[in-house]
């Protein structure tokens, strides 16, 4: 008996220890995978705006009669895509802090209202987006965030939801109370919602969206430029001060709304 408990016992080892390697087997794809995508995704977003920035120096050095209006463009083309440049290691910096836990947030009572009414401001210059439509009543409460995430956050909800969506479509901001028990203790949290009639997200995708590099198109087949973080960072800051952030859609072409929900003060 003594025998036949010992094989068992080390067969329920072996097993274990098997199903742990095979564990291990997945996270190692993942992380392959990951490895991967950042390799391919940052070097193309990388590689344009520096092919782009370096064309237009290398012109406005070779070419000194260049029409004044040319040069113009030149120069704004080489600033645009620094700009691009310098969003895309900022993202990655956030990110990489958001996930190693060492971003402190400053929570405290603000102003929602406020930091939309900032958020929005960016949009009036008659620049070619949506129409950008704020759908709130009452004054809404104090919300206890960090106003810097919050504002990072809704610009980059906006941000997306302008990129998807066509000139003549439209962006409603809405928000709601709503209840929610946290550990046998109901808090009221303020729902927000940026909604789009733009291209919408199948079904199957609503979680994935927020996984870091997801993006509909390979890279390669993309008309909108984008890293595939943004949405990870909106999540992970979401998260981090207490709230909850997804997606819905009717699927292609139904428009999309991202909620998410803040304590409120
Ligand atoms: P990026 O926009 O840089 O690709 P995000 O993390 O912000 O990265 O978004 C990930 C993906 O989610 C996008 O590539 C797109 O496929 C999808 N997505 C995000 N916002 C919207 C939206 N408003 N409408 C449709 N699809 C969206």
């Amino acid at each position: 008996v003594e025998t036949i408990s010992t094989q068992v016992a080390v067969a329920l080892m072996q097993a274990q220890a098997y199903s742990r390697l095979e564990t291990l087997n997945h996270q190692l794809a993942d992380l392959e995978k990951t490895q991967s995508n950042l390799i391919a995704i940052v070097g193309h977003e990388l590689r344009t705006p520096l092919s782009t920035i370096r064309v237009c120096l290398e012109s406005l050095a070779t070419e000194p009669d260049m029409p004044i209006e040319f040069q113009q463009v030149m120069l704004e083309t080489a600033l645009e895509d620094s700009e691009r440049l310098r969003k895309l290691v900022q993202d990655f910096l956030t990110l990489s802090r958001l996930e190693s836990g060492t971003v402190r947030w400053l929570v405290e009572p603000i102003s929602c209202q406020e930091c939309l009414e900032l958020v929005l401001s960016r949009y009036t210059s008659g620049r070619d987006h949506p129409q950008i439509v704020l759908d709130i009543d009452d004054p809404l409460p104090l919300v206890l965030v960090d106003g810097d995430g919050l504002i990072e956050v809704l610009n980059k909800l906006l941000d997306n939801a302008c990129k998807f969506t066509p000139a003549d479509g439209k962006i409603t901001i809405r928000t709601q109370l709503a209840e929610k028990t946290d550990c046998d203790r109901a808090n009221v949290q303020l729902e927000i919602v940026i909604a789009d009639t733009g291209r919408g997200i199948e079904p199957n995708r609503l979680e994935a969206v927020f996984e870091r590099f997801s993006q509909e198109e390979g890279f390669l087949q993309r008309t909108v430029g984008g890293t595939g973080l943004g949405l990870a960072i909106c999540q992970r800051t979401i998260e981090s001060m207490g709230g909850t952030i997804w997606a819905e859609s009717r699927g292609k072409n139904q428009g999309s709304e991202f909620h998410f929900t803040v304590k409120v003060a």
